[in-house]
């Protein structure tokens, strides 16, 4: 009897229905014999009112408090699953993260994993019972509940399919995989049966929510291969694991976009060494990521710098600048939101011309690039919020990705195929 893990996420079990519909999928895998760890989401939207009503009580919450907050959404959960698979007649038994043994560090909202104890699932799962754990959750050292950053329910299912060598580990949401760009953006996207961990990591952290960065991570080092695959048809999904050759030879798998950065400006710092490192260090220091970076040339001894940060730090990050470089006469600009386009594929390693052709398509639409930073296998490009959506469709039909120009390509590429073998 193989072990499979199913995670739901917050559209999938978004009301009772869509709960009812979920307990169905899991009653049907545990009734064909398989021992079946089911882990879910808050239900759509609870996470965001957990949170916006802390920030109607304070800009700055108390971390530990927002964990002991937003850990509520996904406990509401677990009771529902178990108890609707219950009265469909599965012995199914919830757990909360604490309690499934779930062991983090101390570090409050955004907390890594350290173990999973799991003493009781494999005797749970022996018995035949189908265990319904709460994903996003952990426990501190300290005994405290702790989370693991927006999307964390997929770090909890991977993690745990790693952990208990499941056979199968399906992310199931409301797409039916991973897309060469957001469908609900690009309407022209189409879906990739195959995706490399590498892949799917830029595409991650370059703004694409379908999958947690920190769970893409996890599963690339102890090497857990996913599924991301829709909770409302039974399509084949997008697989992600170590190594997906077919991508290989187009230059471009995927468009991404982050709306969710703002971007931040130091003037007047002085042009020296080391001033653009104490910026950083204090970045570093309160644990904020930085993206995009442009410094300008000096002038009279002075120089600009600009880079970005998520828009959820943005308050934290000006505060600590402004008491760190008010010293040395330097200026903090209000930080000012912007879109993140990036393109990602492993194929751009051996194809040049890839920053030209995204470049030339933006300038073609009239897109104005504010900030830029490449990678190995990744270009992004800031742009103003309002021109977000129109430079990611831009640079998915620049990249030959849209649908219609996909099947015409892979139709071309059978004919040479064929003609090259008669
Ligand atoms: P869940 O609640 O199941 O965790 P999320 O909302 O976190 O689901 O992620 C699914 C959403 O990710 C989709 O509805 C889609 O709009 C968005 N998305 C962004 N980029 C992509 C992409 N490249 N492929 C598929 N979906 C994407
Ligand atoms: N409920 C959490 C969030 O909305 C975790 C998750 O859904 O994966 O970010
Ligand atoms: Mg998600």
């Amino acid at each position: 009897m193989s072990l499979l893990v199913q995670k739901f996420g917050g559209t999938s079990v978004a009301d009772i229905d869509h709960i009812k519909n979920v307990a169905r999928r899991v009653k049907r895998t545990w009734k064909q014999g398989h021992k079946v760890v089911v882990v879910v989401s808050a239900r759509a939207g609870v996470t965001n009112k957990l949170i916006s009503r802390a920030a109607a009580i304070t800009k700055s919450p108390d971390p530990r408090e927002m964990d002991v907050l937003m850990s509520t959404g996904e406990q509401e959960t677990i009771a529902l699953l178990a108890m609707t698979l219950q009265t469909m007649g599965v012995p199914a038994v919830s757990r909360t993260g604490p309690r499934f043994g779930i062991r983090t560090d101390c570090n409050h909202t955004r907390a890594r994993i350290h173990e999973l104890g799991g003493a009781d699932t494999r005797k749970l799962l022996r018995q035949g019972k189908v265990v319904v754990v709460a994903g996003f959750q952990g426990l501190s050292e300290d005994g405290e509940i702790t989370t693991f950053g927006r999307g964390g329910s997929d770090l909890s299912a991977i993690v745990v399919a790693g952990a208990l060598k499941a056979e199968r580990c399906q992310i199931f949401t409301d797409v039916d995989g991973v897309y060469t760009a957001d469908p609900r953006i690009v309407p022209d996207a189409h879906k990739l049966n195959e995706l490399s961990y590498d892949e799917m990591l830029e595409l991650a952290s370059s703004g694409s929510k379908v999958m947690q960065t920190r769970a893409v991570g996890f599963a690339q080092k102890h090497n857990v291969t996913f599924e991301v695959c829709s909770s409302f048809n039974n399509k084949p999904g997008t697989i992600v694991k170590k190594t997906a050759p077919s991508l290989e030879s187009v230059s471009v798998s995927g468009v991404a976009i982050d709306k969710n950065q703002v971007r931040i400006s130091v003037q007047n710092l002085p042009d020296r060494p080391g001033a653009a490192a104490g910026v950083f260090k204090a970045m570093a220091e309160i644990g904020v990521v930085v993206d995009l970076i442009v410094q300008n040339l000096g002038h009279g001894g002075k120089a600009n710098l600009t880079f970005s940060v998520p828009s959820t730090d943005a308050y934290r990050a000006e505060k600590v600048l402004r008491e760190k470089v008010s010293k040395s006469g330097a200026k903090v600009g209000r930080s000012t939101k912007i879109a993140k386009i990036s393109v990602v594929g492993v194929g751009m390693r051996s194809h040049s011309g890839v920053a030209s052709c995204f470049f030339d398509a933006l300038a073609e639409a009239g897109i104005n690039m504010l900030m830029i930073s490449t990678s190995e296998i990744k270009i992004s490009v800031a742009v103003n919020p309002e021109h977000g959506d129109e430079a990611t469709r831009v640079a998915h039909a620049a990249f030959g990705l849209d649908k219609k120009r996909s099947k015409k390509k892979k139709a071309s590429a059978r004919r040479s195929r064929s003609k090259a073998s008669k």
